[in-house]
């Protein structure tokens, strides 16, 4: 199945399953954090629905090289990895044009790179605030400036951001984290609304407790809190929340949305 071009409704004659090999087939993704957690398997699912990736990672090379090999066995034999710090302007241009030069214009974002620090208001270092900030929000802006222009250019586009339940409620201890994807979420309706006619669609994925890199140095104790408090009373894996970033990729009508992956755990 192709995805029909521009922002409108699927067609009857688009009713094939939204996830076959073919839904995202042509199409050019760049993935954020694509080297570990859930850019990673984020950077798979594209593949295997057709897209070429290319992943972007900060420094973790050997991460960023397996997750290419299985980006290219999933059939994606064209994509790449480029190392671009998502702070820095200039890396993230050039990171943009090396993939337009090898896979061609840019018709989908994924912005998954993140970091975590915590700490209360009044003992966090202002540079682990800023760091932060920094990453989760402000990169998240850079990567979409080269990709709007190119999605333009298309008059198609998706752009999914990964927030976090975090960004959704208070948590002490997580002022940093919490006011990252809460911008996120505020740059999410911002863009939402500034491209709605363009056929380019912005959403954001807030995932509660995830598997990955980032909740592994979790102390047994703090894990079994934080399940108890997920109706679900598990984690979800990175895979899950990288198969509903396929799903909003391939629904043209949904721009401005939030969605939560938690096991249940905002409604509680
Ligand atoms: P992870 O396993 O720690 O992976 C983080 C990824 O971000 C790595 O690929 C890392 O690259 C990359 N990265 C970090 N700083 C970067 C920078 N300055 N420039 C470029 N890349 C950078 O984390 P994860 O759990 O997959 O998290 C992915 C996203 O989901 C984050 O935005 C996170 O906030 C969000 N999230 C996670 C959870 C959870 O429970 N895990 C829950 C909700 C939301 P290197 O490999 O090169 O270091």
């Amino acid at each position: 199945m192709q995805i029909p071009e521009g922002g409108g409704p699927r067609g009857a004659a688009e009713e094939a399953p939204l996830f076959s090999r073919t839904a995202l087939h042509g199409r050019t993704a760049v993935v954020t954090g694509g080297s570990r957690g859930i850019g990673a398997a984020t950077a798979v699912a594209l593949a295997s629905a057709g897209a070429r990736v290319a992943i972007l990672y900060r420094a973790n090379t050997a991460a960023a090289e397996t997750t290419l090999s299985r980006v290219r066995g999933a059939g994606s034999v064209e994509s790449l990895a480029v190392r671009a710090d998502v702070t820095s302007e200039l890396e993230i241009e050039t990171a943009f044009r090396t993939t337009a030069e090898r896979l061609g214009d840019v018709d989908i974002l994924v912005n998954s790179a993140g970091i975590h620090r915590g700490g209360r208001v009044t003992r966090i270092r202002p540079s682990d605030f800023r760091a932060v900030v920094e990453t989760n929000l402000v990169g998240a802006f850079l990567c979409s400036r080269p990709a709007i222009a190119s999605m333009r250019h298309a008059g198609w586009g998706r752009i999914v951001n990964i927030g976090s339940v975090v960004g959704l409620r208070g948590f002490p201890g997580d002022a940093a984290y919490a006011s990252s994807k809460a911008g996120l979420l505020g740059l999410t309706r911002a863009l939402a609304v500034e491209l709605a006619t363009a056929g380019i669609t912005v959403n954001l994925i807030a995932p509660g407790f995830v598997d990955t890199d980032m909740t592994a140095g979790l102390s047994a104790e703090s894990l079994r809190a934080i399940k108890g408090s997920i109706p679900a009373d598990r984690q979800a894996s990175a895979m899950e929340v990288a198969e509903l970033v396929v799903a909003v990729t391939c629904a043209p009508y949904m721009t401005g949305a939030t969605v939560p992956l938690d096991g249940g755990y905002l409604i509680r």
